[in-house]
């Protein structure tokens, strides 16, 4: 399973947060992850908002949970904030900040249109500082060995939201907070440092997030949705199909995204599928060229958006050849990406003289001892058959990526160079990036499997098929 998501937050319900003109840390984040996210949730129609719940992220919220009391059980004294409402809440957390209490547990701190609410207040000599637990990592990587880099800017945000209402309120003057990460490791954050030379500082992404998430809070400012891989687990996807589709908008089109869309519609002054198909490209480019237009969109990539504007049926780009193997494995892993876990290696056997056969390497226990078994039972399954007479099919590089981490965690299971030559045989096939991807073309606005599947006419025994519920 490789997913992104739309977070929801901690202790801010959907009522709540319909109704509320508040700014908050969630807000923010939202923004990050989908600029209109925060019109829908605020302005959207109700009734085509989907409030089921989501296993996927019912299980996040579990465990972010779980790993949250691991955290406050074993932190030594803290004063837990308590009230029915937030105003009551913040009356009773400025009163704990006035007496100087060292540690303040759900505080919610107010100033103006902002309201957060920080894991953790703790007292310091230049006053109190936010401290949000997180179940991720504390920074992003900057290099192939997993060495710590720069601030992570979803979580920069939300602390530059509460430093921000901590100044405002007097408890504080410097612009500086903390993340206590997957692992109890503290990372501060300088909310002045940039993300990158040429980035902006956690606190010039902030302010500018915040302005925008206002007016669009407000009302003042509206926008359009964008069909893109992250909706696929929010709440208002059906609404945001429907408005697109309704709308031949052009992030219908696979991977066109909202960025591109914005670019095309601001440069190019089109918004509608079919505008995009009359456009004369070879102009465009020009265009780009003279006045420094349609950034981050190449020629080659523009002529692939045309194309697709234009496609009604599947289109095959280049003749495909399978390899005529006696086995065929059809292969997929499930992972709980909450704690970084792999417990299944799912292959499907098919033989050329017709026999079929499922077979699973499983960790059934949560432990490393388990994983190990499973992922080695894997190996040892495909050490097993005949050189050059299997062939391996899986979906996306998913895989390879989780295998690379697999291998550094387990290297006595398997080499590297082992590793690489197996996903370089020309037998083992990434589906969609050498296939789907590279030779096909499809009326689709995703070419995820289940996309292409149902196109197709394909159905799922299982109703409700999720990764979510194999982890549960
Ligand atoms: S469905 Fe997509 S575009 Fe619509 S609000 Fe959700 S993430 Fe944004």
């Amino acid at each position: 399973m490789n997913l992104i998501l739309i977070k929801q937050p901690k202790r801010f319900l959907t009522k709540e947060r319909r109704n509320s003109m508040y700014i908050t840390a969630s807000n923010l984040y939202d923004y990050l992850q989908c600029k209109h996210r925060i019109w829908r949730d605020k302005h959207g129609p109700l009734d085509e908002r989907n409030d089921d719940p989501n296993p996927f992220i019912e299980l996040l919220w579990e465990k972010g949970l779980n790993h949250e009391r691991e955290i406050i059980a074993n932190i030594g004294e803290y004063l837990l904030i308590e009230g029915k409402t937030w105003e009551e809440k913040f009356k009773n957390t400025q009163k704990a900040m006035n007496e100087g209490i060292e540690l303040i547990y759900q505080g919610v701190i107010i100033a103006g249109e902002l309201l957060g609410i920080p894991d953790l207040l703790r007292k310091t000599p230049t006053g109190y500082v936010a401290v949000d637990i997180k179940s991720g990592r504390g920074s992003e990587c900057v290099d192939e060995e997993g060495d710590e880099g720069t601030m992570k800017k979803h979580y920069a945000i939300q602390l530059c939201l509460y430093t921000d209402v901590l100044i405002r309120l007097g408890h504080q003057s410097e612009r500086r907070a903390y993340i206590l990460d997957i692992n109890s490791e503290e990372h501060e954050y300088d909310l002045t440092e940039k993300f990158g030379p040429k980035s902006p500082s956690a606190w010039e992404l902030y302010e500018t997030t915040r302005e925008e998430v206002k007016a669009l809070i407000l009302n003042i400012r509206q926008n359009k949705p964008a069909l893109s891989s992250i909706c696929g687990l929010c709440r208002w996807y059906a609404s945001c199909k429907k408005w697109c589709e309704a709308n031949h908008d052009l992030s219908i089109l696979f991977n066109l995204g909202m960025s591109k869309r914005d670019v095309l519609t601001e440069d190019l002054e089109i918004s509608k599928v079919e505008e995009l198909a009359n456009i004369d490209v070879t102009k465009a480019m020009a265009d780009k060229k003279q006045f420094g237009i349609l950034k981050g969109i190449a020629e080659k990539t523009l002529t692939q958006f045309q194309h697709r504007a234009t496609i009604k049926t599947p289109e095959l780009k280049e003749d495909i050849y399978f390899p005529k193997v006696s086995k065929e494995l059809f292969f997929d892993i499930e992972d709980d990406p909450t704690q970084e876990f792999v417990y299944l290696h799912g292959v499907y056997e098919r033989s050329s003289d017709g026999k079929k056969e499922y077979i699973p390497f499983v960790a059934k226990e949560h432990t490393k001892t388990a994983e190990k078994e499973a992922w080695a039972g894997f190996w040892a399954y495909i050490n097993s058959l005949p050189k050059n007479e299997f062939a391996v099919y899986y979906y996306s590089p998913h895989e390879k990526t989780i295998y690379r981490k697999l291998r550094e965690l387990y290297p006595d299971v398997i080499s590297q160079t082992e590793l690489e030559a197996f996903f370089d045989n020309p037998n083992v096939i990434d589906l969609y990036n050498d296939v789907v991807r590279g030779k096909t073309e499809w009326p689709l606005s995703s070419y995820g499997v289940k996309a292409i599947a149902t196109y197709l006419g394909f159905k799922w025994r299982d109703e409700t098929p999720s990764g979510a519920l194999s982890i549960k």
